[in-house]
């Protein structure tokens, strides 16, 4: 443990200094102001003793400048040494950062119990900040983990009804087009009436990276909205558009080439269902989805493995 000990007294601070090293504490030593506050920075000390009177800047205006020198969240105790008969500096120097005070000529015994004292604050600081980091990261890790589906690891339906509803305001803002893509996979039933759920499971998580992978722009989001159904918004996305990402997003289930006998195709696929629409204060983006829907079944109805589309503009007025 390291003090900076701030006294233009020779004497008095050679005592400090001595006490200090009794106490099993490493002085560092400052005769005037200018002189500690360079040794603050340069020494990061776990504890200032600082008297109030110095021949250039004062004890007080030296506190400011070590508050300042600290980086948020660091605090590095202040003791002030001042004299029995100065309450006024004793008050003015708690007022610019100080902790506690000393009174001249430093006792031993007291100045040990003061630090021992500082040292047990110092310490449940500490810990509380650990606890507090601990804390925050457990948070952010529930947060992501609420957000995310635990089958497939991908962004939950909570997540998309969100994110939905943020992009929804930001075309609003800009009276972008929007478009919304529903998938659902072919014949799962059957797949996994053949070869099992587990098995069903490992395909819809390969068929989840599929998906997310098909999504290069930075505004895309795809998540799993139910079962075997998967969700996308694209945010600023036009029909002719949504129409190109959801082919690829077909393509890339086809790609995957999971065997599947029952399917028409031979392999898993998946239909897609889009719908575009502008964002407007009187349109409600569920619609949009309740429409891709729409689209998805006719996309089912032709024979699968495809996408199918609506334009929704006339669909989305209430
Ligand atoms: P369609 O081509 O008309 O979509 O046929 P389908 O069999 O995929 O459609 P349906 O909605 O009748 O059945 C969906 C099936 O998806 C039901 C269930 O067996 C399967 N499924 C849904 N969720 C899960 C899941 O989490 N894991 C597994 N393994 N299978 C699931
Ligand atoms: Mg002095
Ligand atoms: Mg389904
Ligand atoms: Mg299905």
């Amino acid at each position: 443990m390291k003090t900076l000990v701030v006294e233009d007294n020779r004497i008095n601070l050679k005592v400090v200094c001595h006490h200090l090293e009794r106490l099993g504490i490493v002085p560092i030593p400052a005769e005037n102001g200018t002189r500690a506050t360079e040794l603050f920075a340069a020494e990061r000390p776990d504890m200032v003793l600082l008297d109030v009177m110095l021949p250039d800047i004062d004890g007080f205006e030296v506190a400011r400048r070590i508050r300042q020198a600290e980086t948020p969240g660091e605090w590095t105790p202040i003791l002030f040494l001042t004299s029995m008969t100065d309450d006024a500096a004793l008050e003015k120097g708690i007022a610019a950062g100080g902790d506690d005070y000393l009174y001249k000529p430093v006792s031993e015994v007291v100045l040990g119990a003061k630090i021992r004292a500082m040292q047990r604050i110092i310490q449940m600081r500490n810990s509380l900040l650990v606890l507090t980091k601990k804390l925050d990261n457990a948070n952010r890790e529930l947060r992501r983990l609420s957000s995310l589906d635990w089958l497939t690891e991908i962004p939950n339906r909570r997540h998309f009804e969100e994110t939905l509803e943020r992009e929804w305001r930001r075309s609003m803002r800009q009276g972008s087009e929007f478009s919304v893509l529903v998938c659902d996979i072919d014949r799962f039933k059957a797949y996994n009436d053949a070869f099992g759920h587990p098995a069903g499971d490992q395909s819809l998580r390969s068929v989840a990276q599929a998906l997310m992978d098909a999504m290069v722009r930075g505004g895309d989001f795809v998540a799993r909205y139910g079962g075997e159904e998967f969700a996308a918004i694209l945010a600023d996305t036009p029909l002719a558009g949504a129409q190109v990402v959801g082919e690829r997003m077909r393509t890339a289930v086809e790609a995957l080439a999971i065997p599947h006998p029952a399917s028409e195709s031979g392999h898993i696929t998946a239909s897609f269902g889009i719908a575009s629409g502008i964002a407007m204060p009187e349109a409600d983006p569920l619609k949009l989805v309740k429409l891709a829907d729409k689209a998805l079944y006719e996309a089912k109805r032709q024979g699968r493995n495809r996408i199918c589309a609506i334009a929704s503009m006339d669909a989305m007025e209430n």
